[in-house]
């Protein structure tokens, strides 16, 4: 059994995407999954491998995570992250946070000190306060310029966005739906002494209600790591279907059941089933070191890389190539 980590960049529809955008995108993929596993070689444990990775793609920029966020309805940040550790499901999460660009750092530390689970809201930036972490700068120009324009968007269909654009985030037939979400960021891992982690982080979605948490922040929704089911799992999509879905919970169960690809895409099956289509997607790894990647949107992209071998196939499209 090879160490393996399996990073996913979100899952939706990535029409907005250019060729530079595109190009930073998988890069960022590539660079996180590698990190992640230069720690694994070296003996790291799955827990430290999807921080790593995880503070790359916060770092990138090309990401909805970190300094790449998206902003919500008065045009702030508030940022959500989780981690989990599958040995004794010790987890730290942090919900609608704006005090760092490292809300992964934060989580792990919420999760070091194992006082709390989920800290929410200015009561967590406090705490984050006293973790001297790196600060999130202002929204840069373009930023808030999307802002406006998805405002304007909203303006023009009289009323506020809601679940059903997000539906429509991904339908071809649909080219004036703005791009809500995606591109969160998300990790799984298993290291050489069998252990299972899940790290994830996201802006949340565009125009989001101030004080609206997603299933990132959430243990069972956004994330999932339990030695006993065997698997660590990390969701992206809607947050308000993912909650009521406990999607990764479900992820880790059914790749117990059927193994990490088959659990992988039962659990997006019902999501599909469920909530229909451009919900998001999920990652598995399993404590066999098997990978699974499955979603309902027009894409997701993924990287995975296993100790011992080279390459690190990168995919972002359902027909590209990715040997899991
Ligand atoms: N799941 C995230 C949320 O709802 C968004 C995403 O995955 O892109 O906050």
């Amino acid at each position: 059994m090879k160490p393996l980590i399996l990073v996913h960049g979100g899952a939706g529809a990535m029409r907005s995407m250019d060729g530079e955008r595109a190009a930073a995108y998988r890069a960022g993929l590539v660079e996180a999954a590698r990190v992640g596993r230069e720690l694994l070689a070296a003996g790291g444990s799955a827990l430290d491998a999807v921080v790593v990775a995880t503070r790359v793609m916060e770092a990138s920029g090309a990401f909805n995570a970190g300094v790449g966020s998206c902003l919500d309805a008065e045009g702030r940040y508030s940022l959500d992250a989780a981690l989990m550790d599958g040995r004794e499901r010790r987890a730290g999460a942090l919900g609608a946070v704006t005090a760092t660009a490292h809300p992964i750092d934060a989580a792990r530390a919420l999760l070091d000190e194992g006082r709390h689970v989920l800290l929410v809201g200015p009561g967590a930036d406090r705490w984050i306060a006293g973790l001297e972490l790196p600060p999130l700068p202002e929204p840069p120009a373009d930023k808030l310029a999307h802002y406006e324009e998805l405002l304007a968007k909203q303006a023009a269909r009289q009323r506020a966005l809601d679940l059903a654009d997000m539906t429509s985030v991904g339908r071809p037939d649909d080219e004036e739906a703005p791009d809500l979400g995606h591109d969160t960021v998300g990790a799984v891992a298993l290291d050489a002494e069998g252990g299972l982690a899940a790290a994830v982080s996201t802006g949340g979605l565009w125009l989001k209600a101030p004080g609206r948490v997603g299933d990132s922040a959430l243990v069972g929704a956004g994330l999932f790591a339990c030695e006993t089911l065997g698997a660590a799992a990390v969701s992206t999509g809607i947050g308000e279907r993912m909650i009521r879905d406990l999607t990764c919970h479900r992820a880790c169960q059914l790749s117990q059941e059927l193994g990490a690809q088959e659990g992988a895409e039962g659990c997006v099956a019902e999501l599909d089933q469920r909530f229909g289509p451009d919900s998001g997607g999920v990652i598995v790894v399993d404590a066999q070191g098997l990978a699974g990647a499955s979603f309902n949107t027009q894409g997701m992209g993924r990287a995975l890389a296993r100790v011992g071998e080279e390459e690190i196939p990168v995919a972002v499209w359902p027909e590209d190539d990715f040997p899991l």
